[in-house]
């Protein structure tokens, strides 16, 4: 059974659950990005801060030069402490407060991603008593299906994201009389843990037919943003650690009908995080049931919600054995009934104490942790400092 490589030794003295984040693998990902877009000139990439706001992660993504996408006032405020010029924040999310607009506006950020008419007068109004005129793009829904999961597709009608392409006219018919906001772009996102590149493409296409609306109500836009989605391969991460960026620019380069002088964002999360964090727990019990045999981990879904919430699956590894593989189900120790990592999962024999390591954890992991049951909040450790 091939396994990432663990400093296990070093493990031994730490209290687990903890997240281990392999620091070069971060760094690899990020010339990763840079390369690809380095080759359009016009792409620019804002990391999706909600998949991850580790300061450390936040601090490194920002020493390479992306911007940020927030969807609250506390995202922009852990971006700006990490390092991300404010003029490389973008603002989304359906429910902005008034303080996080004020925020905003204060620190001068790159754009607001507006997802609904409502919001567009509060932020014309907000910034009206500012004297200021707020950069915004609209959020639109695309109505592009992102086959993916149903908890995580944004772009589909009726939808609490964004604005429904048949009410766009009007927006833009009000906008047009509003003397504090400036329209600079269009936005769209369209789900999560995408794999099928057709998506992206229909998003492209669908961006090309918004582009041309646009152009015969008499609105240039300088900037088009994507929206991020890009999935990982969770089942092998050891063979695919790095995502195909390539793949991914080159659909948005060959299909989108760019204008004069446009510039076009995207805002990956997932694809950037993923791969480089996983959950290092031990095993707590190994209860043979009647037909069952369970692996009882010290970490649960306080610590990595991802399977309980989403179903998703994640790798899991024993670090300790390399006895013949036996069937188990994996479990944590959160006195709910979904608190389950993997049915008949495949590991190497286990005892009590081993190290398991759930993979692929990087993403919406440690910053989804909780503390139901009272419990603690988990650590983090990396590469370059353990
Ligand atoms: C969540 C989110 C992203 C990032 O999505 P990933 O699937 O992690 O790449 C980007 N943009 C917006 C508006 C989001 O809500």
């Amino acid at each position: 059974m091939l396994k990432g490589t663990f400093p296990i030794e070093k493990f031994k003295s730490l209290e687990t659950p903890f997240y281990y984040y392999d620091m070069d693998l971060l760094q690899k990902t990020l010339d990763a990005i840079k390369d690809e877009t380095g080759k359009y000139g016009c792409f620019h990439v804002h990391y999706a801060v909600k998949a991850n706001a580790n300061p450390r992660i936040l601090s490194l993504i920002a020493s390479n030069g992306l911007g940020a996408d927030c969807v609250s006032g506390g995202e922009i405020q852990a971006a700006l402490k990490a390092g991300f010029p404010a003029d490389k924040i973008v603002f989304a999310g359906v429910g902005k407060a008034d303080w996080e607009i004020n925020l905003g506006l204060e620190e001068n950020i790159f754009c607001f991603n507006v997802e609904s008419l409502a919001e567009l007068r509060v932020i014309n109004e907000l910034a009206g008593r500012k004297n200021m005129k707020a950069d915004v793009a609209l959020r639109i829904n695309p109505e592009v299906d992102a086959h993916t999961h149903a908890k995580i597709t944004t772009g589909m009608k009726e939808n609490k994201f964004g604005i429904n392409l048949g009410l766009l006219g009007g927006v833009l018919d009000e906008l047009a009389g509003m003397q504090h906001v400036r329209l600079i772009g269009i936005h769209c996102h369209i789900g999560s843990q995408i794999t099928d590149m057709s998506a992206f493409r229909n998003l492209a296409i669908r961006i090309n037919e918004i582009q041309d609306e646009l152009d015969k109500r008499g609105f240039h836009v300088e900037n088009l943003n994507m929206g991020g989605g890009l999935g990982i391969d969770y089942y092998h991460p050891n063979h695919l650690p790095i995502p195909s960026f390539d793949n991914y620019f080159a659909v948005f380069s060959s299909l989108l009908k760019l204008r004069e002088g446009q510039q076009v964002h995207f805002e990956p999360g997932r694809s950037v995080v993923a791969q480089c964090g996983t959950l290092i727990s031990r095993v707590l019990y190994v209860k043979e049931g009647e037909v069952k045999k369970f692996v009882i981990l010290d970490a649960g879904f306080t610590d990595l919600i991802r399977p309980a919430m989403y179903d998703a699956y994640h790798r899991i590894e024993n670090l300790s054995s390399d006895e013949d593989v036996e069937l188990y189900d994996v479990v944590g120790p959160i006195c709910e009934s979904s608190d389950v990592f993997g049915k008949d999962v495949e590991l190497n024999k286990a005892h009590r104490g081993d190290f398991i390591a759930l993979r692929s954890a990087g993403a919406y992991g440690e910053i989804m942790a909780s503390q139901y049951n009272c419990r603690k909040l988990p650590k983090a450790y990396y590469s370059d400092q353990i």
